[in-house]
């Protein structure tokens, strides 16, 4: 399948090290963690490899979705190009909030949080095996008749949209922030600051959270990571330790559904409520 974000490896490249050049002669600490950058550059490379694996199971999924679509899209129609931006978009939107609020998905998307850093650098940093599911969200959009090339197309520039908006070097940016995703909305996403959590899902359109209830502004400067900080720069346990944390949970749980619930429920749900210390006391 075509792979657009293969191609702009160069382009990151040069801009991350141009972002850490810049954040030197400045004397700011965007790049404190030096074995953090490299350890989200090697984590971006593998999962370059492992999304190529993954690819060729999900590339026959996405075959056969289309195959049964009662309806298929024309290639040729410019209007067909709109819909599906914003129909990508849209299942962007529900793969990263699923992503978050439910931990058999986390256990994937958390590599991606996990830094404490904020920087371009941390745009790559990427799970290796979220392509084990992530097709369960975008095979909808080839039923709804979309040809998987195309879809590989326009979901390929949307994560290359996401890149230059891991940066607290651009500061907000007027009108521009009512529609689309910017660096302030997605400084908000991944700070773990009470006000932050579980918020600004967006890929390319803020327009979805503003709809959906998810969207907050950012009003004080975030604290990047996890809420239990990981302290490791071990490639495959940043990969699968919330694996170990999730089988640990369910040891302790008895009973089906309290099992069922650490593999679907949010992974906050452990955390304890405000309201519970009070109740303590
Ligand atoms: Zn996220
Ligand atoms: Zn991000």
């Amino acid at each position: 399948m075509v792979r657009p974000t293969v191609f702009a490896v160069p382009i990151f490249a040069l801009m991350i090290a141009g972002e850490a050049l810049w954040s030197y002669l400045k004397g700011a600490t965007y790049y404190r963690d030096r074995i953090d950058t490299w350890t989200n550059i090697f984590l971006g490379f593998m999962s370059l490899v492992f999304g190529a694996l993954f690819g060729l199971g999900t590339y026959y999924i996405y075959e056969f979705a289309y195959s049964i679509a009662p309806y298929q899209f024309p290639a040729n129609a410019w209007w067909t190009w709109v819909i599906l931006f914003f129909v990508d978009d849209l299942a962007y939107y529900i793969f990263h909030r699923v992503s978050h609020e439910s931990r058999l998905f986390w256990n994937f998307h958390v590599v991606h949080h996990s830094s404490e850093e904020y920087n371009l650098s941390v745009a790559v940093r990427q799970s290796w095996f979220s392509g084990l599911l992530h097709w369960i969200f975008y095979a909808p959009v080839m039923l709804l008749g979309f040809a998987p090339w195309m879809f590989a197309l326009m979901h390929g520039f949307n994560l290359l949209y996401q890149f230059w908006i891991h940066t607290k070097l651009i500061d907000k940016l007027g009108p521009f922030e009512y529609i689309f995703n910017t660096p302030s909305h997605h400084r908000v996403h991944h700070g773990v600051n009470e006000i932050y959590l579980d918020k600004n899902y967006a890929g390319v359109l803020i327009i979805w959270d503003r709809m959906f209830g998810s969207f907050v502004v950012e009003t004080e400067e975030p604290r990047y990571g996890i809420i239990k900080p990981l302290k490791s720069y071990n490639p495959l346990w940043i990969n699968t330790h919330g694996w170990a944390e999730m089988f640990a949970a369910m040891r302790e749980r008895q009973g089906i559904w309290k099992k069922l619930r650490c593999v679907f429920a949010s992974p906050n749900m452990e955390r304890p409520e405000p309201r519970a210390i009070v109740t303590g006391l």
